[in-house]
């Protein structure tokens, strides 16, 4: 493939990918996130987002945008993406957090949303993936760390 049409198809599969969660605001739901963290600390929920590449592409930009290079695990078992100390911790790139950031557990903030509310946009992400030449999700920090 010609250089810059993998950067063109990069570059659509990002818009695409923030198309998607701009689609997610549309569902109704009842949702409480700002900036909760509750799910951000995995060692302590012992869930790991999984992310698809074009996701983790957006990610790793925003996080490189912050002046920022590689991930650094934290103590705490937070994501590394967590900045501040345990408790008062903030996302880093919540504009641009991964779908699973958006429509996770985290009880607080109102739960998961219901599958059917979500599938087809799980599906775009699927076709974005293999768009991209990914082999499917990936745990957040290997997915982000190979993007950046
Ligand atoms: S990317 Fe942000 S919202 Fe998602 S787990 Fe990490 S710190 Fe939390």
């Amino acid at each position: 493939m010609r250089p810059y049409r993998k950067k063109e198809i990069i570059e659509e599969s990002l818009q695409k990918v923030r198309g998607v969660y701009a689609d997610l605001e549309q569902i109704p739901a009842e949702r409480q996130c700002e900036l909760r963290t509750g799910c951000c600390y995995f060692k302590r929920t012992g869930l790991t987002p999984q992310l698809t590449s074009g996701e983790a592409m957006v990610a790793a930009r925003a996080w490189k945008a912050t002046g920022r290079k590689a991930l650094k695990a934290r103590d705490d078992g937070g994501c590394p993406l967590l900045v501040g100390p345990e408790g008062q911790g903030k996302c880093a790139i919540y504009a641009d957090r991964p779908f699973a950031c958006r429509t996770h557990f985290c009880v607080e903030a109102g739960g998961p949303y219901p599958r059917r509310d979500v599938v087809d946009l799980i599906r775009r992400l699927e076709d974005i993936d293999v768009d991209l030449g990914g082999s499917g999700p990936k745990g957040l920090v290997s997915a982000i760390s190979s993007s950046l």
